[in-house]
């Protein structure tokens, strides 16, 4: 039989390192957020080897008393709250207790710190989780922490450190982010004993100019606007200077960057009839909402975010970036480097707020018989758009009559009629078909013809080098080129027809954000959902009958067809009953 027994302490702290400390960067991140909580002003980071070997983060904030030192290091031991209502209402950035205790269990830690009115610093040493005694030190008001040699007693967890440009392009995003977020503090980066980046306090403008440089800042756009208690502000680039990367992408809610989906389509749903699908609008908003109304304990790393009402909040971003769009429409509004800070509403807003949508940027040839392949390649071995077997019964979505307003399919059954939306029935499809190969083992791959080259950031760049495995298993092929270009060879077979940059694209910054094995476990729908998504026939695409017959098959044959992956429904009926009613028959 086998002895149950609590985990020793230091062997609990290594497993949450684990998730808390997934390489220098992530360790890196969570020493600013506690700089930023102590009320720094000035924070200097140094790192050697990509963080590898040293991370070291000074700050000027509060420091820490004497008698708290080891209790810093303790794992579940925070100062920032003390109930599950202050939880609830989390405003610092920290809350969980367990990064310090973490990093300390996977490294030779040392915690420095004075408070303002000591006479002196303290110091505390951890190697590998034990606890040397506290000692005096010399050293201004505020903590040091340096990090030495991370993950020298988990061998495991080291063979997953990347090449030092690697790591140290991670370590320098968390810090453009961080600096990004917080305008109002100094920030310095050092790495082997060269400045990578200086900046002093500054106004928020100045701040993305130097992060992002010059070029982009002086046509920034400048957007502030608050309804019903929440407020977006920030930067957007007008469509004129959209990237070919989508490497000037950052959202921020509540002073913490966040990747969130519903708050990234709310940006490229705004931006979507004025940029080509294969451009990436750069911008640098801020989300400020009562803390109350956004769940920031989603896991540990705390990168996402759950909204209380995510539809009010994807609204409101939609349609704040789609005033301001139709501004620069008009030619009408001045950029942020002249009108910053004053409120930019374009003068031809509301006309073009209430006017007809313009239409989408026209498809490719390509895309528009994408549709009829995705379909039919699999069905030729398979089964015809209409049923072969000679039975009595009409199939159960019937047969397709019309298609209405370019977005939806019109049949007849033996209930009545049946109305399918079919981007979110062909989405369902493919999203079926991709999870259901790579349950069975992996996703189909299909070389293309002309492999795509693409223009990556940094981060994705190295992401291909190092998710090789978990690329093939999605059904990819790519390879890096240059720091900042990619190659894609092959694509996912369902997805064939799907834009391969775009498709590409999304996934390495899932990957690249998330890691290779939280895509493919806890995030692998989202992360299928988004795929498919790229593959779906769009609005406005007209179908033939037998196309629209096609998708019906497809349907009946998909397991949860009545459900688009976003958890609208795919099709509904309305029945000759429902319909006598409406024209008042047989009453
Ligand atoms: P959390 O940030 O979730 O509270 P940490 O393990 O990151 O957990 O830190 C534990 C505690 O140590 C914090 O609650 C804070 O009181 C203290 N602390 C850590 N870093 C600093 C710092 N740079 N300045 C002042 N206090 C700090
Ligand atoms: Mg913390």
């Amino acid at each position: 039989m086998s002895t149950i027994r609590p985990l020793p302490d230091l062997l609990v702290n290594q497993i949450a390192a684990g998730e808390v400390v997934e390489r220098p960067a992530s360790a890196l991140k969570e020493l600013l957020e506690n700089s930023v909580d102590a009320g720094a002003h000035a924070i200097a980071v140094e790192l050697a080897s990509g963080g590898a070997k040293l991370l070291k983060v000074t700050d000027d904030g509060c420091g820490i008393d004497r008698d708290e030192l080891t209790l810093a290091l303790a794992r579940h031991a925070t100062s920032k709250i003390a109930t599950l209502e202050d939880l609830e209402r989390v405003a610092s950035l920290g809350f969980r207790g367990e990064a310090l205790a973490s990093i300390a269990a996977v490294s030779h830690l040392s915690l420095t710190s004075r408070t303002a009115d000591a006479r002196h610093a303290w110091r505390v040493e951890a190697h590998g989780g034990t606890l040397a005694p506290v000692q005096p030190a010399a050293a201004p008001t505020g903590t040091n922490v340096e990090v030495r040699d991370l993950y020298f007693n988990t061998p495991a967890r080291r063979k997953f450190l990347r090449t030092e440009a690697t790591e140290l392009a991670h370590c320098d995003e968390v810090l453009r982010r961080a600096a990004l977020a917080r305008p109002d503090l100094a920030f310095t980066l050092q790495h082997n004993g060269r400045t990578l980046l200086r900046v002093r306090p500054e106004g928020a403008l100045d701040r993305v100019r130097a992060v992002l440089g010059g070029e982009l800042a002086a046509v920034l756009l400048h957007l502030d606007e608050t309804s019903a208690g929440v407020r977006v502000s920030g930067f957007v680039a007008p469509p004129t200077a959209s990237r070919a990367a989508r490497d000037y992408q950052y959202f921020f809610v509540n002073g913490r960057h966040v990747r969130d989906r519903l708050l990234a389509h709310a940006v490229r749903q705004a931006f979507q009839d004025v940029l080509h699908h294969d451009r990436h609008p750069a911008y640098v908003l801020f989300l400020d909402i009562d803390p109350a109304r956004v769940d920031v304990n989603v896991h540990p790393t705390k990168s996402e975010v759950r909204f209380r009402d995510p539809q009010a909040v994807h609204q409101l971003v939609f349609h704040a970036l789609t005033r301001l769009l139709a501004g620069t429409r008009a030619g009408g509004v001045a950029s942020a480097a002249t009108v910053s800070g004053s409120d930019s509403r374009g003068p031809a807003s509301a006309f073009a707020w209430s006017g007809p949508h313009q239409q989408p940027i026209g498809l490719p040839v390509r895309e528009a018989t994408a549709f009829y392949e995705t379909l039919f390649a699999s069905r030729a071995s398979n089964a015809a758009p209409f049923p072969q077997e000679r039975s009595e019964q009409a199939p159960p979505l019937g047969f397709a009559l019309a298609q209405l307003a370019g977005v939806y399919v019109l049949a007849q059954n033996e209930q009545g009629l049946v109305i399918v939306d079919m981007h979110a029935a062909h989405e369902r499809i493919m999203y079926e078909k991709l999870k259901n190969a790579l349950e069975g083992s992996r996703v189909p791959t299909q070389q293309l013809l002309i492999p795509a080259t693409l223009q990556v950031s940094a981060l994705e760049a190295a992401t291909v080098e190092e998710s090789g495995e978990t690329l093939a298993l999605l059904g990819f092929e790519m390879a890096s080129l240059s720091p900042t270009t990619i190659i894609v060879r092959a694509v996912p077979a369902p997805l064939q027809n799907a834009d391969p940059a775009s498709l590409a694209r999304d996934v390495l910054g899932e990957l690249a954000e998330f890691g290779a094995s939280r895509v493919l476990t806890e995030r692998r729908d989202e992360m299928l959902a988004t795929m498919a998504c790229h593959a779906a026939v769009r609005a406005n695409r007209s179908l033939t009958t037998a196309e629209m017959n096609a998708l019906l098959r497809e349907m009946e044959a998909t397991e949860r067809s009545g459900q688009c992956n976003h958890g609208r429904p795919t099709w509904t009926q309305v029945s000759l009953a429902e319909l006598d009613r409406m024209f008042l028959r047989g009453q």
